[in-house]
């Protein structure tokens, strides 16, 4: 029998000590798509991965059939903020401004659910946007069972230059609390840093570029002593950052600091996507971001056309494919829908990636960037983070629409 237990008010399926054959129609294992292949589970890790012929099946084994799906490792989303909600919601600034961090909080276990719910069994979030270090105890109530949600890692406040974040729009003599942390100068900042690995962050953000004033185009924000010290400091204590950049000098005095992922990059060239390519560093495009952004701005897709943003950002994206650099999926989820973080694998399929390039970005790719050793294939000795999705995603993105099976831990949240 397989036990039940309550995670929260969440039913979840606990596999008991006899171990499970998992038999899909197709099997994408990180890196290619198998026919007659099963996988077997054993409590939480993968114990084989192959060829239905080729499994001694041993006694006390459950068959689950998964008749019409592709199984898959667990999606790993690269850009998510569990903490913010869509803006055609609520604006981020009376987010921010009008929300506690207590409903925050509230909001956010409810897209934990979501994004479980929806495949994706690890999440990199990146910024708890002026609700401190919820995110911090989000994934400490994930991780002890209180709450069902994906594993996270988390960059608590994103660190940004004094001046250089909002909510704006207010007179000077007005304090308003911002969405990141604010720091100058080398010596506080090293300071920021460490407060923030201290109360429990596992990477650090930081914003290379943003405009100083509402409206404006985004400029470079830290100086380049500023980010280098930084990622000296993050580095010099095992840990890594990330930057947000969209301005081609923004993007390159991050290159050269030594971060691990530039985020959104619209103003990247070819020139820089192929330094970034020769430093190892990954590229997150977010494409799902900018078109909702720019849906809620009032374009109305496939009736109206490409706005300049939306021109832009297909040029940009395709230059970064032609150069080689490792693409992270990642699509800015919280912007948009928790739970549709599909979104963003149908865009990069329709800006030109390759839908298996695309699957093995978004597990055995985004794994090995974020350093997840056991994670993002389905390979024995992997952990049981596994997903299936109806139909076959390689001929069609959109299957990762529906997913009716999700197993996390060797726990299984959701099945047919
Ligand atoms: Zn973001």
């Amino acid at each position: 029998m397989n036990k039940l237990l309550l995670v929260g008010a969440f039913l979840v399926f606990q596999l008991s000590n006899a171990q499970t054959v998992l038999q899909p129609e197709h099997v994408f294992d990180g890196s290619e798509l198998h026919t007659n292949w099963v996988v077997l589970v054993e409590h939480n890790s993968i114990t084989y991965a192959g060829p239905l012929s080729g499994l001694k099946v041993p006694k006390n084994t459950k068959t689950l059939r998964l008749d019409g799906t592709t199984l898959m490792p667990g999606i790993i989303e690269g850009h998510s903020h569990l903490l913010l909600h869509p803006y055609n919601e609520t604006s981020w600034n009376d987010q921010v401004l009008k929300e506690s961090p207590v409903e925050r909080a509230i909001r956010g276990t409810v897209h934990a659910q979501k994004s479980l719910q929806a495949g994706i069994t690890t999440m990199r979030d990146l910024g708890a946007e002026g609700a401190g270090y919820t995110d911090v105890y989000l994934k400490k109530t994930i991780d002890n069972g209180i709450i069902p949600g994906p594993r996270l890692l988390v960059a608590g406040p994103a660190i940004v230059a004094t001046g250089a974040y909002g909510p704006k729009g207010f007179h000077d003599a007005v304090t308003v609390p911002l969405g990141a942390e604010p720091a100058s100068g080398e010596a506080p900042l090293i300071e920021t840093v460490r407060r923030q690995m201290g109360n429990g962050v596992d990477l650090i953000k930081v914003y290379a570029d943003y405009r100083w004033t509402p409206g404006a185009d985004s400029q470079p924000t830290f100086l380049q002593q500023e980010l280098d010290a930084m990622v000296a400091t993050a580095s010099s204590a095992g840990k890594y950052v990330v930057a947000h950049a969209s301005t081609p000098e923004g993007m390159k005095r991050a290159i050269a600091a030594g971060v691990e992922t530039i985020e959104h990059g619209d103003g990247g060239t070819l020139e820089i996507f192929k330094l970034m390519k020769e430093k190892g560093i990954g590229y997150c495009p977010t494409l799902a971001a900018g078109d909702a952004i720019t849906r809620y701005g009032g374009w109305k897709k496939g009736i109206d056309s490409d706005p300049e943003r939306i021109k832009n950002k297909k040029k940009s994206f395709q230059l970064a494919l032609d150069s080689g650099v490792n693409v992270v999926f990642g699509g800015d989820v919280g912007v948009f829908p928790h739970g549709e973080n599909y979104r963003e694998m149908e865009l990069m399929v329709a800006y030109g990636m390759q839908p298996l390039e695309v699957l093995k970005s978004a597990t055995a790719g985004n794994a090995k960037t974020f350093h997840l050793n056991q994670l993002g294939k389905l390979e024995k000795g992997y952990l049981a983070d596994i997903i299936a999705v109806k139909g076959n995603p390689l001929k069609d993105i959109s299957a990762m629409k529906e997913v009716p099976f999700v197993m996390k831990d060797g726990v299984i949240y959701k099945r047919p």
